[in-house]
């Protein structure tokens, strides 16, 4: 499908060395952005046309930290269809942190090999509500051989997460942390108090020791490691520092002032680490965004690329920046009707959430005009021009 997306306000690239780019048209063709700012002539071929009636376009937001099992379903909460009212949320894509929550999951070494593949597998063929899922990271856990790491990575597995296997000491998750990496996985390490009863506290020595990609929800889930540990993780390693909604608000701010003084911004992530004990929340990225702006003072553009192209660099995605080439995950936001702020980049200074007029992944809009879960937008975004037969409510 070729679609074309005009009359765009700003557009706010994910990139946070240039996070603006003045361009009023998007065009996708087979999933993929193939023009950004082209003449509306090239867009007289598009299947459909979208007009963003002066709204703001930024990449589909990537939720780095997200508790998926299978299914559109999460066990810890008993909810079902979360994962699709998460893309009402502006998520696109989300990234597993692990199939903890599966009921009854293995913690036998067969037993954590097929959880991981299973999980993987069942994602590449599903996507709910339009969510590409990265599904199937590792726990890794004194049960597995360091060779598992390398077999499970050539059988597609590219995610490992430190924090929920049976080591008694956390510095004991170091070799199977480079195991991981040697084999090309993403390493990701739980980061501060425990979240279950069980698992011990992990603070900034283990973080530092561990080196992973990712130190996960570095604010606390929920519970933070002690301050002072916050400046040695901006400038003593390169560690990507992910910002948990569902974490300490207070941390979560220190953690973006001492990312600022090292010159860090783009090892910052914003994700949410749901669905957990706090819940299922479809707007936790607009939140965080919001806080991190408005009590943190982080230019809103920048807000955005921490939510969208710094985890895309840091998990290598083909998505999270508004350039030709990328995969074509889109949302268009606007100030949420009955505010004071005029767009969706002052609102979000502003501390409001943006309100979201549409959302397209992987190249389809998967609605387009009000989304369930957010305010309406002050603008109205419409189909302008529809040859398929779809309607994008
Ligand atoms: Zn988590």
């Amino acid at each position: 499908m070729k679609l074309g997306i005009r009359n765009i306000g700003t557009m706010a690239t994910g990139d946070c060395n240039a996070p603006v780019a003045e361009a009023e048209t998007i065009v996708c063709e087979n999933g993929r952005i193939t023009g950004v700012g082209v003449a509306e002539d090239a867009l007289e071929d598009c299947e459909v046309v979208i007009d963003a009636n002066g709204t703001t376009a930024v990449p589909g937001l990537i939720d780095s930290h997200v508790h998926i099992t299978f299914g559109d379903f999460t066990p810890r909460q008993n909810v079902v269809g979360y994962l699709s009212s998460y893309v009402h949320g502006g998520v696109t894509t989300s990234i597993s942190a692990s199939e903890v929550h599966v009921p009854g999951r293995p913690h036998d070494r067969g037993g954590l090999k097929a959880l991981s593949l299973a999980a993987h597998a069942c994602f590449e063929n599903y996507r709910p509500g339009g969510m590409r899922v990265h599904a199937g990271s590792i726990i890794l856990d004194p049960e597995l051989q360091l060779s598992d790491l390398a077999e499970l990575a050539e059988g597609g597995i590219w995610l490992a997460k430190a924090g929920f296997g049976a080591f008694d000491d956390a510095f004991a998750y170091a070799p199977y942390i480079k195991a991981a990496r040697d084999a090309g996985m993403i390493t990701t390490v739980h980061t501060g108090g425990s979240s279950i009863p069980g698992s011990g506290a992990i603070s900034g020595d283990h973080i530092l020791a561990l080196d992973p990609h990712v130190s996960f929800h570095v604010n606390g889930g929920p519970t933070a490691m002690p301050d002072a540990d916050f400046q040695r993780l901006a400038n003593e390693s390169e560690v990507a520092m992910q910002i948990c909604t569902a974490g300490n608000l207070r941390t979560a701010l220190l953690c973006l002032e001492e990312a600022l003084k090292a010159d860090a911004l783009h090892r910052i992530l914003i994700a949410t680490d749901t669905p957990t004990g706090s819940g299922i929340m479809p707007l936790g990225i607009l939140y965080t965004m919001s806080h991190m702006s408005a009590l943190g003072g982080l230019a809103p553009e920048l807000a955005i690329a921490c939510a969208t192209g710094n985890n895309a660099r840091v998990y290598g995605l083909q998505s999270g920046f508004l350039v030709p080439g990328c995969l074509a995950d889109i949302v268009l936001m606007d100030a949420p009707d009955g505010g004071t702020q005029k767009t969706a980049l002052k609102a979000i200074r502003h501390g409001d959430i943006a309100a979201i007029g549409a959302v397209i992944s992987n190249g389809v809009p998967r609605f387009v005009g009000r989304s369930r879960n957010t305010p309406a937008t002050t603008r109205g975004v419409h189909v302008e021009r529809c040859e398929i037969p779809a309607s994008f409510d």
